[in-house]
């Protein structure tokens, strides 16, 4: 095996066209925030990677949609994205952006180095042109029909509808997205870079050298391999990206995927002079923390780029994780299903590890998980709070109850005492092992394993019953406690950052390098200081208001989504006038008894008082309609409900949710005056 002597964690550029939320946390932030937290611990030489990926043409969309310009976008979400990583403890050397000069002059160098190389192939295709707007249209610009499905509203890339992967050429009847004008085909040239010349390549590396990458990774780049790989556009036509830097290549930059993992090469440049040494030197171990949906672009065509330009290393690793979901449902920052990570730090003040924690225990390492708000709420109060949370301050409080927080001195130890002691190693090497092994979840259970050793040991040695009868037993219990509390503010540092410096100021000491984990770290005689709770409970409110939030987000989507019923077909005007509809005022209300939905009504009519059943008891209380102006078709044949005679209907508008509401005149009219 390869000895690495400095290792490069790259985390996937989250693009801005919008704020980071628990999905992208889980995937990719926090366990790559584990893995180099836990390196630094340990001494190693290791740069955390990051950056916001700028270009494209979604970002373009956006903003012809909310008329500004691609620049406000990114600046816009660059900011908040940056700032809620920092907030939540997300430890980048370098946070940069794609949008950046050092960026624009890396990826067009890199561009350049290939194409003297010959490493292109330029090809002339016919792509869809809108002539009014002078530009040709990217696949996102082209909507159509869809030849499978018959969705109108299908992209020149994708069916959304019935999600086959299209060509714009494929469109029936395609519009332009900028003038909604039929587009014209019309001859451009791009540069490809031939995959499949890397293929034999690709393959030994992968299949024969990294078998031991997760499976999900390793199957997923088998079968891209195995269906052979083909030449790919790394050119677009498009305003907004890096130029493309050659003769005859006006109007056309950088594919964003040609682009964008480059980025991390700017980036690492920005941060230092020595950034070769990271990405060129062969005992570098790279490692590139993503979501499911970038295997393709970090396992195949990233290599492919780095193994054309030649100079390069190749990632070690690409521990892929699966997608979260949320409640239930896929996350979708266009239809807002998602927890925001920057409405999450200002909604939950200073509980960032709570969120590092469930994240890390519910990792989508293996499958797609799921985040529920109960689970939460459950996994603070049930394992931060009462586990952990416990165990620290029962031992803290005692040390100073009973030593004015000195820590005292062990005397004889006794086999249980040997016995707990000797998990401590124990334990460390299982979090080492998963760690390494990139299994963040695992690692935490391992490590929470301390936390509950520790609570098990004051729980079954009393230490506050034992006190009255020997003073000098206590002594020691106390003592191992408290070395049990210390390697805890070691052991918990990847994961729960803030609570473990938190901790080390209870504890008055600095922090302490992962290789002095021990049975004893904490010298008798130290002074510690006064402490308080590490974890809070989280009350039910505090959750069920985070559940309304997400129903009010279905509400919302499900009004946005509305499509109102095609039109009947028409009638003649006899037939409309057939129906007499009056304006009527409720007199009385009262419900059906035993019934959810029905409300007895009394309807002054003008003709007369009469009664009406109406399923309306869910959307209105009998007392609040009294006096209410509806609309009534008084000329229904009477029908029996629930054995009372109903004369009539009430007109009711029915929203996208399936909420009622009368047809009212906007001015107090005469009851009885008829609607025509
Ligand atoms: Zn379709």
């Amino acid at each position: 095996m390869t000895k690495f002597n400095r290792t490069l964690v790259t985390t996937a550029l989250p693009y801005a066209n919008g704020p980071v939320h628990i999905g992208h946390l889980a995937g990719v932030y926090v366990p790559a925030d584990i893995y180099v937290r836990y390196l630094r611990l340990k001494g190693e030489d290791v740069l955390l990677i990051g950056g916001s990926d700028e270009h494209g043409v979604p970002i373009t969309i956006k903003a012809k949609k909310e008329g500004v310009t691609p620049q406000d976008v990114v600046d816009k979400y660059h900011q908040i994205i940056k700032d809620s990583f920092e907030e939540f403890g997300i430890t980048f050397d370098v946070y940069s952006r794609t949008s950046s000069k050092m960026h624009h002059e890396t990826a067009s160098e890199f561009f350049k180095k290939l194409y003297e190389k010959g490493e292109f192939i330029e090809k002339v295709s016919e792509q869809y042109y809108d002539a009014e707007a002078n530009q040709f249209l990217a696949d996102r610009y082209i909507t159509g029909t869809c030849p499978h499905c018959k969705n109108e509203g299908a992209y020149g890339d994708q069916c959304e509808s019935c999600g086959t992967s299209l060509n714009a050429n494929d469109l029936i009847d395609p519009k332009s997205a900028i003038t909604g004008n039929q587009p014209q085909l019309k001859e451009t040239k791009h540069w490809y870079l031939p995959l499949d010349k890397y293929e034999p390549q690709l393959k030994k590396w992968i299949l024969e050298d990294h078998k031991e990458w997760k499976a999900n990774v390793y199957g997923q780049c088998k079968s891209w391999l195995d269906n052979g790989l083909h030449p790919r556009a790394v050119t677009r036509d498009l305003d907004w990206g890096v130029k493309v830097p050659v003769e005859g290549a006006d109007g056309k930059v950088l594919y964003v995927w040609f682009d964008a993992p480059i980025g991390y090469i700017s980036a690492t440049k920005e941060l230092t002079p020595d950034w070769e040494k990271y990405w060129k030197a062969k005992d570098s171990k790279m490692v590139h923390f993503i979501g499911k949906d970038n295997i393709v672009f970090h396992c195949i065509i990233f290599p492919a780029m780095l193994n054309a330009e030649g100079s390069y290393i190749l990632p070690e690793n690409v521990p892929a994780n699966e997608f979260l979901n949320l409640e239930g449902d896929k996350i979708s920052t266009s239809r807002n299903w998602a927890v925001w990570l920057h409405e999450y730090l200002k909604e939950f003040p200073n509980k960032q590890d709570v969120l590092r924690y469930v994240l890390t225990a519910n990792a989508p390492e293996t499958k797609d998980n799921d985040f529920t708000w109960k689970d939460f709420q459950a996994r603070n109060n049930n394992e931060l709070v009462a586990v952990f949370g416990n165990f620290v301050n029962r031992a803290l409080i005692l040390t100073h109850k009973y030593y004015k927080g000195i820590v005292p001195e062990a005397g004889e130890l006794t086999d249980f005492d040997k016995e707990i002691l000797a998990e401590i190693p124990v334990i460390k090497a299982n979090v080492e092992k998963n760690l390494e092994t990139y299994h963040f979840r695992e690692a935490l259970k391992e490590a929470m394993n301390l936390a509950r050793l520790g609570n098990k040991y004051l729980a079954d040695t009393e230490p506050w019953k034992v006190v009255k009868t020997d003073e000098e037993r206590v002594k020691t219990i106390m003592n191992i406690a408290l070395q049990i509390v210390t390697n805890l503010s070691t052991l918990m540092e990847p994961f729960l950052p803030f609570t473990t410096q938190k901790l080390r100021g209870f504890l008055n000491i600095e922090p302490l390098a992962w290789d002095k984990i021990s049975a004893n770290v904490l010298p008798a005689g130290h002074q510690i200081n006064k402490s308080e709770l590490l974890f809070e409970k989280i009350e039910d409110e505090t959750i069920q208001a985070q559940v309304d939030k997400l129903l009010a987000t279905k509400e919302a989507n499900e009004i946005a989504n509305y499509e109102a019923a095609p039109a009947k077909a028409n009638i003649n005007f006899d037939d409309f006038m057939k129906m007499d509809i009056r304006v009527g005022t409720i007199v009385a209300a009262e419900k059906v008894a035993k019934t959810k939905k029905l409300l007895k009504l009394t309807v002054d009519t003008g003709i007369d008082k009469r009664t009406v059943v109406s399923g309306i008891a869910e959307h209105y209380q009998p007392e609040d309609i009294i006096g209410t102006q509806v609309s009534i078709l008084v000329n229904l044949e009477p029908k029996k409900l629930r054995g009372i005679e109903s004369q009539g209907m009430i007109l009711m508008a029915e929203d996208a949710d399936g909420k009622l509401a009368f047809v009212s005149p906007d001015k107090a009219v005469v009851a009885g005056a008829e609607i025509r």
